[in-house]
């Protein structure tokens, strides 16, 4: 893990030196990535929505495999046994899925900070072993529909599992544990977003979850849904 701190943030609409122009596929961003390109409830929502699939499917073809965090079970795109390639990653070095590629590979080369209680960006170092990246605005970059909807979404969640990691690192009982993860998977991956509104649904299921087991609301909560 970088633990340097980064030289520079952006915010969404800034210009950033990330376009890989002389990107032949070497797909090497997509190999031997272990379980680090974590999938967040919008990224399985787009690829139940694009490819048809439950997370039960993605699980269950090894496309999604689990890994836990900090007492948190979640889940990430799985490499391939065989090639440590990702499960999407093509024969020809390219992306299977790109449209529907999850929020950590539309970032790269870049990450996301929340340590201001906003969402900011930054330029990882060493992160593209080609040279040559060009300047491209970074709400192009990331190509993500109603980008204020998503950070929010992103904000939100980032905060929803550092309170529930925080709950599960003070929790000595297993059967504890047990049902936050079970909740946890259940009901922002395994439970369908049916609906047009993702945004709206994530946050009421998130605004429910944290009602039923306790956990204040933080600074950067909207106010409570009623359903989910
Ligand atoms: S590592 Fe860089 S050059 Fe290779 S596929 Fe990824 S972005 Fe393209
Ligand atoms: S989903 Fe696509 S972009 Fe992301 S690691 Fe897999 S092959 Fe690469």
């Amino acid at each position: 893990m970088n633990t340097q701190t980064p030289s520079r943030y952006f915010r969404s609409g800034d210009l950033a030196r990330v376009a890989c122009s002389s990107c032949e596929g070497c797909g090497e961003c997509c190999r031997g990535m272990g379980d680090t390109i974590v999938t967040d409830p919008y990224d399985i929502y787009q690829l139940h929505a694009g490819l048809g699939l439950t997370f039960a499917d993605l699980l269950n073809s090894g496309r999604i495999g689990l890994h836990n965090e900090n007492g948190l079970t979640l889940p990430h795109l799985a490499m391939r046994d065989e090639s440590g390639a990702c499960s999407f990653l093509g024969d020809d070095g390219r992306c299977t899925i790109h449209a529907l590629r999850p929020g950590i590979c539309r970032l790269f080369p870049l990450a996301r900070d929340y340590s201001d209680g906003s969402v900011r960006y930054f330029i990882l170092p060493d992160a593209c072993p080609r040279p040559g990246q060009t300047k491209v605005r970074i709400s192009r970059w990331l190509g993500i529909p109603d980008l204020d909807s998503y950070e929010q979404f992103k904000l939100e969640w980032h905060g929803f599992l550092r309170d529930l990691g925080e709950l599960a690192a003070s929790s000595a009982d297993r059967d504890t544990l047990t049902k936050l993860n079970y909740v946890l998977l259940e009901y922002f991956y395994l439970k369908p977003f049916d609906g047009d509104d993702f945004y709206l649904l994530a946050h009421r299921r998130m605004t429910r979850i944290r009602r039923s087991i306790g956990i204040s609301f933080g600074a950067t909560q909207k106010e409570p849904g009623e359903r989910i």
